[in-house]
């Protein structure tokens, strides 16, 4: 049976009139499914019962369920969440002194199989909807109240799954996200990551040009790159050089470049030296994160004396740099830990 969250308002609309409905039901509808995020359609409670058991007759409402959550000493809360066929994801709540802010998954599983990812390990499962893209956003915000005692104030499309080889739907739920049927979040607070999809970042800055990017970046050498992140053969770094800078004309953004430091793999001063001459190429922002090990891969943190090194030459070099600390290192709070351990067991 089709998710009715699959649904456009204008395809709904045809559903129920071709079924003697009036048509503003169908916006009725709608906002119970998005804004007001209803359970099922029993709860439905200003539409008939007859027009509910139409809707039950030929929809499916499922949302998605915690089954299990961890808390780390720094407050991030990580939880595993299981989808309507038994598959899992992962959701993290990140709190900071001015803000909360949720990671999402866009997949189950992941195809990109970068070699320093639980996640990767894993492979492909299948794609989110954009109704279960919605949810993870629609239930942060309901968390962040009440753990934090505050609305969610940004998302990142950062957690399992590579969002731009799911673009259809995660436009869908952007739209909502940020619509007046939606949650009205504004697009300036939500950044999407990507492992360097460039026909999808050339999408992106047509689509939703407001939206903050981020390119998991790791190693501006492309032999190198290529060695821990496979999606690298087929998206050279010349190439996703061109769709970033289309990417920046089209949208005026500066993009924001995620790089783990490997210990011993992409943390040497040649290697800031490249990463450097690549970041000429457009405005851009270098986040240096550290690794949570973990294991599934051999891959160790960086020391902290080659960090600063590594940071100290960007630096010089005129380059925004910021250091993002792991959250819950306490916690399987790296992407896909906690998914893989249940998917084991
Ligand atoms: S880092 Fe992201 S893109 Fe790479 S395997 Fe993990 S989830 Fe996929």
């Amino acid at each position: 049976m089709q998710d009715i969250r699959d649904e456009s308002l204008m395809q709904l609309t045809d559903f129920l009139v071709k079924n003697g409905e009036q048509a503003f039901r169908a916006r009725q509808v709608y906002e119970w499914l998005w804004k007001k995020n209803a359970p099922d359609f029993a709860s439905m409670t200003n539409i008939s019962s007859a027009l509910r058991q139409l809707l039950q007759n030929n929809y499916r409402l499922q949302h998605i369920k915690v089954a299990a959550e961890q808390i780390s000493k720094d407050q991030s809360r990580k939880y595993l969440l299981q989808l309507h066929d038994g598959h899992y994801i992962e959701m993290v709540l990140i709190p900071s002194s001015d803000r909360v802010t949720v990671c999402i998954s866009s997949q189950a599983g992941c195809a990109m199989a970068c070699a320093f990812c639980a996640t990767g390990a894993m492979g492909f499962v299948r794609n989110l909807s954009a109704g279960e893209l919605y949810d993870q956003v629609y239930m942060a915000n309901e968390l962040a109240q009440k753990c934090y005692g505050s609305h969610l104030s940004n998302v990142v499309i950062m957690g399992m799954g590579e969002p731009l080889l799911n673009a259809d739907n995660i436009n869908v739920a952007l739209n909502i996200i940020t619509g007046r049927e939606g949650m009205a979040m504004s697009p300036a607070r939500i950044t999407l990551s990507t492992a360097g999809v460039c026909e999808g970042i050339k999408q992106l800055a047509q689509e939703q040009p407001k939206i903050g990017l981020a390119v998991s970046l790791h190693s501006a050498i492309q032999s190198k790159r290529e060695q821990i992140m496979p999606i690298a053969k087929s998206q050279s770094l010349v190439k996703l050089a061109d769709a970033l800078k289309y990417y920046h004309q089209n949208t005026g953004q500066r993009i924001t470049f995620e790089y783990l430091l490997l210990g011993g793999i992409n943390d040497s001063l040649e290697d800031a030296k490249q990463l450097a001459v690549y970041c000429r190429q457009f405005p851009v922002k270098i986040n240096i994160i550290e690794y949570n090990e973990n294991s599934h891969t051999v891959f160790t943190r960086s020391s902290q004396q080659q960090r600063d090194a590594f940071m100290s030459y960007l630096e010089e070099k005129n380059m925004i740099v910021q250091l993002r600390h792991s959250k819950g290192c306490d916690i399987d709070a790296a992407c896909g830990q906690l998914a893989n351990k249940k998917c084991k067991k």
